[in-house]
């Protein structure tokens, strides 16, 4: 490959790294402006002034000072790229600052460089940082979250690859040693110069792809919850009862409803505001919230509405579980501004039985439940009638004392 070649490709890196960095800065400016799609605008501007510096390296007084630069502009690249999947990822077992990491490998190369001058052992330790940094960064991608997604595991795939590949290159660079073969340097430094673009392209591909699915996920998120109290709302209740109820009639397992509704909410409201109105909704939401295992399924279907779906719970389970809840709601007053309110709320619930058809079947028997109890005098669970049969647990009074007892 002739000088001109090599400078028709260092161009061509410099104008992809500075499309991909427009890219990222527009994906962060249209994508929710999250901060790691700046950072990642920032390394690919760094990156394209590293092509720069190579396409003016003539123009550097000398080998060194060419050197270094190009070095710097480098590191900056690979630490920007590094803290933008750290903030991603709320990274808590890598240092949070980089840059001091940074300084301590950038004085190693310029040692390497001006004091020691071995230039096998300096132009290697790049490639390394490189490897490192992007091995790291794959496994921040992937231990994100507890289920990684396709385009999480498409852009670590790309990033462990091309980290993989970096490995040899820093091997073969520090067997050099310090008096370098320069046909033999350049032997190697071909085909990895050819490399790099599809690396490159690749790598800032996955990681946008990522980001839109980020976006994605956070759309779906917004869709499916309640935005006051972070529980499901109705559509997203329709979708997790629609799974949990398949997976009851596949493992041919008990699943039960509670319906739960605060007592005299309007009241609530018109005493104290609309405000208040909407803590006490955070604070039954916490309420419900508590103990709950992963399965379970809490959701706001209404104002003051709100139902539980508790897989593998049968009838009597499914009642001690309401029963705890209307003491607890009984029992811990909303605390605002130095003013206890006291409130209670009303329980209903039912169990699937083998005439439900879908589980709208087990909340209508459960809204049922909640109806009697409502008519009954509220703060208290009720069942309804077809599901008496199913508990011999004595009355609610009895069931009140043990669940007090527990509290
Ligand atoms: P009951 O004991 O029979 O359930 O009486 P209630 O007053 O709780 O029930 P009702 O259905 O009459 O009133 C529900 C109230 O809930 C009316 C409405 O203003 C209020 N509400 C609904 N959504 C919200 C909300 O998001 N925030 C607040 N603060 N109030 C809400
Ligand atoms: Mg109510
Ligand atoms: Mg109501």
């Amino acid at each position: 490959m002739d000088t001109s070649a090599v400078t028709y490709i260092q161009a061509a890196l410099g104008v992809v790294s500075l499309m991909i960095a427009i890219v990222f800065y527009m994906s962060w400016k249209t994508l929710g402006e999250k901060p790691w799609a700046l950072r990642w605008a920032l390394a690919f501007a760094s990156l394209t002034v590293y092509w720069c510096v190579h396409l003016s390296a003539g123009r550097f007084p000398n080998f060194e000072t060419y050197w270094l630069v190009a070095n710097a502009f480098a590191l900056a690249t690979l630490t920007l790229a590094l803290r933008g999947h750290c903030q991603r990822s709320q990274c808590s077992f890598l240092p949070k600052n980089l840059w001091p990491v940074t300084l301590v490998v950038y004085s190693a190369i310029v040692w390497t460089t001006l004091v020691s001058r071995n230039t096998g052992l300096s132009a290697a330790i790049f490639p390394l940082t490189s490897a490192v940094s992007l091995l790291l960064a794959s496994l921040m991608v992937v231990r994100h979250r507890r289920h990684t997604r396709p385009a999480e595991w498409a852009s670590a795939a790309s990033m462990t690859l091309f980290a993989v590949a970096q490995l040899p290159t820093a091997a073969f660079l520090y067997g050099l040693g310090p008096d370098p073969d320069v046909v033999l340097a350049q032997m190697f430094s071909h085909p990895s110069m050819l490399l790099r673009p599809a690396g490159l392209v690749g790598m800032g591909m996955f990681v946008i792809f990522m980001l839109a699915s980020d976006l994605y996920e956070d759309m779906r998120e917004i869709a499916v919850r309640d935005g006051l109290t972070g529980l499901y709302n109705r559509r997203g209740f329709g979708e997790q009862a629609a799974v949990a109820y398949a997976n009851a009639r596949r493992s041919r397992s008990d699943v039960s409803v509670i319906a739960a509704d605060i007592d005299h909410f309007k009241s609530v409201n018109d005493e104290f505001g609309h405000a208040i109105g909407d803590r006490a909704l955070q604070h039954f939401a916490d309420m419900l919230r508590v103990d709950r295992r992963v399965e379970d399924i809490v959701a706001r279907i209404g104002g003051e509405e709100f139902v539980l779906v508790l897989p593998r719970t049968g009838i009597r389970e499914a009642i001690a579980v309401a029963d705890r809840l209307c003491v607890s709601m009984a029992s811990s007053p909303l605390v605002c501004g130095g003013q206890q309110i006291v409130m209670t709320a009303s329980f209903g619930v039912a169990a699937i039985s083998d005439k439900d058809t879908c589980l709208t079947d087990v909340i209508i028997k459960a809204d049922r439940a909640l109806y009697r109890s409502k008519r009954a005098g509220r703060n208290r669970v009720d069942l309804e009638s077809s599901q008496l049969m199913r508990t011999v647990d004595g009355s609610l009074e009895a069931r009140r004392g043990k669940a007090a007892a527990g509290k």
